[in-house]
């Protein structure tokens, strides 16, 4: 498998290559103009019948009563849980609140646990994302921050992407440049297959406004790390 294939500046790796080191061509992810045009129940049906080839190809008995409705449960939950992210229907909706008490430090929500894929290899990447924001007299109830992460987790993704996704939802709802996002995640792609590294872990991180400054930098990581 080393044909080159044509992406936006990766076009001189192989298909092997950009999924191994994980390389990615956008911060959007990359959807078809028509990607809403069949509806959900439409997309399980195919998903399904599509599905069920792969089986029967790898040789698996679909006659079986274990796995004859695999099809039909892969399609659902592809649709339905672990990519439902990709439909902006499914965005959370946040409503914002007066920041009446003038609290103006940092907010950290710490520790929120997401499960994503990878896009390269559609194996899990999972781990917490740490999220923190100086208010600017606008606040956001707590549980809308990890709506947010569940949304963009719930989409084929890479770490780097999923990180600066987050990081510009919550620029542009909290109407402030001081954020931070902070991903500490394992990837099934590297440690159950390819390179076989169980201890790994990848971290990424997203410092903007305020955070652009060591001494805050610092500060979020002992709160992050007590
Ligand atoms: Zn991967």
């Amino acid at each position: 498998m080393k044909d080159p294939i044509n992406l936006n500046g990766l076009t001189t790796l192989s298909v092997e290559e950009i999924g191994d080191e994980h390389l990615f061509t956008s911060i959007e992810t990359p959807l078809k103009k028509d990607a809403f045009e069949l509806s959900d129940s439409e997309k399980k049906v195919k998903i399904a019948s599509l599905f069920e080839e792969i089986m029967d190809t790898l040789g698996l008995d679909l006659s079986d009563d274990s796995l004859k409705g695999t099809p039909e449960r892969v399609a659902k939950m592809y649709v339905e849980e672990i990519f439902s992210g990709l439909n902006p229907q499914n965005k959370p909706k946040i409503a914002l609140f007066d920041n009446k008490y003038q609290y103006n430090q940092m907010l950290l929500e710490k520790n929120i646990t997401f499960y994503s894929n990878c896009e390269h290899h559609f194996v899990p990447i999972f781990g917490k994302v740490h999220v923190a924001y100086i208010s600017s007299g606008k606040v956001i109830g707590l549980s809308k921050i990890n709506r947010i992460v569940q949304y963009y987790a719930k989409r084929p993704q890479v770490q780097e992407r999923l990180t600066i996704q987050i990081a510009n939802e919550l620029k542009q709802v909290l109407q402030t440049e001081d954020v931070a996002v902070i991903i500490d995640a394992k990837h099934l792609c590297v440690s159950s297959r390819g390179i076989k590294d169980e201890s790994s872990a990848t971290v990424t991180t997203y410092y903007d406004g305020a955070f652009n400054n060591p001494q805050k930098i610092n500060e979020l990581l002992q709160l992050i790390n007590n």
